[in-house]
């Protein structure tokens, strides 16, 4: 931390003697070296402020993300003593343990996950539209 310290304040130090040297003709070496140092904080700190707000966004950003995602398994089901209904948020990889506050028992949400095949109406008026082109021999073969 002291170390860090004193290695940015020797960095600083030799770029403001740098514009010290520079520009002591016009307004002494002094006096540059003070501007350089001040605008050198001051770059730094409006630097550190802009990096740490497009974090601050980024983090809100993710943050909003995730709590978008979640609420995007919120399901609502009953309990099996018939007195309360669930609204959970629940997790398809995880235990889904929640207690009711009626019954005051353990209630375990079981996932059950069903493929179906997706398939396309039938177009009624195509087929049949094939079914008319189809000669009767083509039909016995
Ligand atoms: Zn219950």
């Amino acid at each position: 931390m002291i170390k860090d310290l004193l290695f940015k304040l020797t960095i600083t130090s030799l770029v403001s003697g740098v514009i010290g040297v520079c520009l002591h003709p016009f307004i002494g070496f002094w006096s540059a070296f003070g501007l350089g140092f001040a605008f050198q904080i001051i770059s730094n700190s409006l630097y550190n402020n802009f990096v740490a707000s497009k974090l601050a966004n980024e983090s809100d950003r993710i943050l909003n993300e995730r709590v978008d995602m979640l609420t995007r398994n919120d399901v609502s089901f009953p309990c099996p003593c018939g007195n309360n209904t669930f609204d959970e948020i629940i997790i398809l990889q995880g235990d889904n343990v929640f207690t009711c506050p009626k019954c005051d028992q353990d209630v375990r949400l079981s996932i059950t996950l069903t493929p179906t095949v997706v398939t396309t109406p039938l177009d009624n008026e195509k087929h049949l539209q094939r079914l008319s082109q189809i000669k009767p021999e083509e039909e016995s073969q």
